[in-house]
């Protein structure tokens, strides 16, 4: 380990700036909670953007910050969408999910269990690694704690029943809370009293949002009483996350929270009153942190709009996974990130690129990596940027910058081992790249002639055949790499 551990920079939404990181008790440990995904149908690749910034986040602060991680992350099996494409009619069900039990509790825990075991799939995919996660909890799970939660919020006066269902008292809540921290909130028009129902709902609509919905029809359902009357229903989107975050991180504030920017209200901003109103906490949690969307043609990628791609639309078209995260760390999270096919496979020449060099300095030094104890870093100004908000395309540039002035046949062994050992650091962070020796790959007779065409050329002071021949191998796939009396071939 390098004796220097960098000091971690991150944008705060709480105070709209980027703060030094500290953890709220002043420990080793991160607690970090992140919004997870509503398994209702497979993730598409804008919910993949949100789980790689929290994986990047969780990543610099252990790898970087050297920080121990508790990293959790929910499963929304229980919502509105979950609900409706779980029932009968919404005619979803997959073969694979095995036969309907016709109890709507039990057919919704198959239904969502199935796509949370392919979202399982698309995160190992993405280079999620979900052993980094301490716990992947389910809403449905934690349903006796959402009750105790309602509970308290009643108790405290900041919440009322009304038609067999329990709703947050905004009104009440602004009197002694702000309500508005993540996300500026008109409150122009906000009428006290008037109710939502909907998980998801827009500014205009601030108003008395619901903890716990009256049973419908055949719809699922579970117990709830207060003051001795019955309420069959189910929990509002927003409570999971309020309970389960406690539950498992232990006493609020916890580290840091993340989600996508469309998160920060109504659904961050209900989580953080809940935890004040029943939990009589002060914060939720200390940082706040929320990415960017990735967007298609100037549009947020949504299942609403009908714009979106999962994973596996993306590699029947040829594109790996870990090429899709190279591409999506080459934008900063906190930037809009464009999504396009073209875009991703300019991204992969990147990726392939220092990959080679790393394959370089592995070959040069038989994997040996040697650990600099003080000094600088040879890669010092990448390290920077990831611990300055986890800027992921200042540090690519960075790592460009320092392999094109520094070509492997030019430093010595030692050096070369310091520096694969500082790739390795930074792998663990962008975990895109392999540290194993070079596979051995065939080498095409066409592609070895054009090659020796080209060395020929070159010999002879042939320039702008030399060049003609290297564009021509390069079109094909190949990179040819000079040395001084023979050269190597790579495949780009
Ligand atoms: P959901 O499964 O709908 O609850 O969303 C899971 C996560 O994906 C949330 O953190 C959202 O903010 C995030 N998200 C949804 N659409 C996009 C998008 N186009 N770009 C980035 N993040 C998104
Ligand atoms: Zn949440």
């Amino acid at each position: 380990m390098l004796s220097s551990l960098m000091q971690i920079s991150l944008y705060n939404t709480l105070n709209k700036s980027v703060q030094p990181f500290t953890t709220a008790d002043g420990s080793n440990t991160v607690r970090v909670y992140s919004c997870g995904p509503t398994v209702y149908n497979s993730a598409h690749i804008g919910n993949l953007r949100a789980f790689l910034a929290a994986d990047l986040v969780q990543r610099v602060l252990r790898v970087v910050g050297g920080f121990e991680i508790q990293w959790v992350m929910n499963v929304t099996d229980v919502d509105d969408k979950t609900i409706r494409d779980s029932a009968p009619e919404a005619n979803a069900w997959k073969t694979q999910m095995g036969d309907r039990s016709g109890d709507p509790v039990v057919d919704l825990r198959t239904f969502t269990t199935y796509w949370a075991d392919q979202f399982l799939i698309d995160i190992d995919a993405i280079g999620i690694d979900h052993d980094h996660l301490m716990e992947l909890p389910r809403a449905t799970d934690y349903i006796d704690q959402m009750a105790e939660l309602i509970g308290n919020i009643v108790e405290a006066g900041y919440a009322y029943e009304r038609d067999g269902s329990v709703y947050f008292d905004v009104a009440k809540y602004r009197t002694s809370h702000e309500y508005g921290r993540l996300f500026a909130i008109d409150f122009e028009h906000f009428q006290a009293g008037v109710r939502i129902d909907a998980d998801e709902y827009e500014r205009e609509s601030v108003s008395d949002f619901v903890l716990w919905k009256k049973q419908k029809d055949d719809e699922p359902y579970w117990d709830l009483e207060l003051d001795g009357k019955p309420l069959p229903g189910r929990p509002g989107w927003h409570l999971e996350c309020s309970v389960m975050s406690k539950a498992l991180l232990g006493p609020l504030p916890f580290d840091v929270h993340t989600g996508g920017v469309d998160l920060r209200f109504p659904h961050h901003e209900d989580e953080l009153a809940q935890c004040c109103a029943g939990y009589g906490a002060s914060e939720q949690a200390m940082f706040w942190v929320h990415n960017e969307f990735l967007n298609v043609e100037g549009e947020k990628m949504s299942k609403s709009l009908n714009n979106f791609y999962t994973l596996n639309d993306i590699e029947k078209k040829g594109i790996e996974p870990l090429d899709l995260r190279f591409a999506m760390l080459s934008t900063h999270y906190r930037s809009v990130y464009n999504f396009s096919f073209d875009s991703v496979k300019a991204a992969s020449l990147g990726r392939a690129k220092i990959q080679d060099y790393i394959w370089d300095l592995v070959d040069y030094t038989g994997g040996f990596e040697h650990v600099a104890e003080d000094g600088p870093r040879e890669l010092a100004e990448a390290f920077e940027a990831l611990a300055s908000d986890a800027h992921t395309p200042k540090a690519l540039a960075a790592i460009h910058a320092f392999i094109n002035s520094n070509p492997v046949i030019e430093i010595s062994e030692q050096r070369a081992a310091s520096i694969l050992f500082e790739f390795g650091m930074l792998n663990g962070v962008f975990n895109v790249w392999t540290a194993a020796p070079r596979p051995t790959i065939e080498i095409p007779k066409e592609i070895e002639d054009l090659a020796d065409t080209r060395w020929i050329a070159r010999s002879a002071k042939n320039w702008a055949e030399a060049d003609r021949l290297r564009d021509q191998l390069r079109a094909k796939g190949w990179e040819m790499k000079d040395g001084k009396d023979s050269y190597e071939l790579h495949q780009l």
